[in-house]
């Protein structure tokens, strides 16, 4: 008999291509999700990506009633059901806690009731705030954010007290988080109830950090969501990607694909129970580079990113993936190289009409002084 999966969030950007891995691997799977206008549009319509084999309950993750329905017969539950946004949760403070952190909780209460096997909780790479760096002398250091005054210098760069820069190395599960953004203390909640309650209840749990993914259907008319999707809604209206300080900050580009698998292993791998999985491609690169390869891809090299020298509230300078753990336990081994991503998303949206938001979205952050 094959097992029933319930993703809560799933018919968005990762749990659709989740639902896909599943599927293919003789899964059953079931959807709870409220289709959100910001990722899904006023019309709130069943996404035509979904396959129509998965099982659609459109309904609200805090709805005790809801879940209650949701839950029946099923054997392990995926839970992505989140809003997304670093800069839209630190003035939609109520909003963020409420679906992030109240939905957790009443999902749990609702497993405490109907308890499952295994339950997978998507976590953030957002909550480390900082990555992990190396001094001049060769020793791992933990930095604090840069100083609002640093910041308005425009000095980017994170130093020591010697004024000496640091090197930024992969960023492995034990770095202490710094929860820089009230999205990324919502993520550490997330997590830390979890996997609190599966070890209270007997419910395996796994925690997974997910790195920066990127992949087709991911929301670009979201002006909050992920760099990539950004950068091509702007490139696809012939507008500059906009970046942020000087574009030397590093991030970790992961595939949609490779993240689906490490959910997978997450639920297949016996070891996985009660820990915390790193999930990226363990490349780095800087985010100009990203807006440059973007524009080539889509042919329109001609567009030269613009940097704004401006400062988000809640940014890093560097943060990327140690991904050892999730090799060594979960036998996650990342497939697709930027590259091939990029030549996929690029065929991807020359079908998609993609409304430019960013400037909106922007001046929304800068009204309220959450950029400098
Ligand atoms: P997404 O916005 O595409 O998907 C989230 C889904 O949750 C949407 O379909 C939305 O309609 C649904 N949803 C929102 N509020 C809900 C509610 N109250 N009840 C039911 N459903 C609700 O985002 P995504 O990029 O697919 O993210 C999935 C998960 O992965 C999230 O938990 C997110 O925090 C996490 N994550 C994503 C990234 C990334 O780069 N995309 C990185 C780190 C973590």
């Amino acid at each position: 008999m094959s097992k029933h999966i319930l993703i809560t969030g799933g018919a968005g950007f990762v749990g659709s291509h989740l639902a896909d891995e599943l599927l293919a691997k003789g899964y059953q799977v079931r959807v709870l999700d409220n289709l959100t206008p910001q990722v899904h549009g006023p019309d709130a319509r069943r996404p035509d990506y979904l396959d129509p084999e998965i099982e659609l309950i459109i309904g609200d993750v805090r709805d005790p009633d809801i879940l209650r329905q949701a839950l029946k017969g099923i054997d392990a539950v995926y839970h992505l059901a989140a809003n997304v946004g670093v800069g839209q949760s630190m003035y939609e403070i109520a909003q963020y806690t409420s679906v992030n952190n109240m939905g957790t909780a009443v999902l749990l209460e609702a497993l405490v009731e109907q308890p499952v096997e295994r339950l997978i909780v998507a976590s953030s790479m957002s909550l480390y705030g900082e990555g992990l760096y190396l001094t001049p002398d060769g020793d791992q250091t933990v930095v604090d954010q840069r100083s609002l005054y640093q910041l308005k210098t425009r000095d980017w760069e994170i130093h020591n007290a010697a004024g000496e820069v640091l090197t930024p190395i992969p960023t492995p599960e034990s770095k202490t988080p710094a929860l820089p953004s009230i999205y990324a203390l919502s993520k550490f909640d997330q997590e830390q109830m979890c996997l609190t309650i599966g070890r209270a209840y007997g419910i395996r749990t796994v925690a997974l950090r997910f790195f920066n993914i990127f992949g087709t259907r991911q929301a670009l008319s979201n002006p909050y969501t992920g760099v990539l999707a950004i950068f091509a809604s702007r490139l696809l209206n012939n507008q500059p990607p906009l970046i942020n300080e000087d574009g030397y900050q590093q991030r970790d580009f992961v595939s949609v694909y490779d993240v689906a698998q490490a959910c997978r292993l997450a639920l297949e791998v016996p070891e996985a129970a009660g820990h915390v999985f790193n999930v990226g491609s363990g490349r780095h690169y800087t985010i100009r580079e990203i807006a440059e390869r973007m524009a080539q891809v889509l042919g329109k090299e001609w567009i030269q990113p613009e940097i704004t020298a401006k400062y988000r509230m809640g940014d890093i300078r560097h943060c990327f993936a140690d991904i050892t753990q999730a090799r060594q336990v979960l036998g996650y081994e990342p497939q697709v190289t930027l590259s091939e991503g990029l030549i996929e998303l690029a065929a991807w949206l020359e079908g998609q009409v993609s409304l430019d938001r960013v400037a909106e979205a922007r001046s929304e952050l800068a009204t309220r002084g959450l950029t400098v």
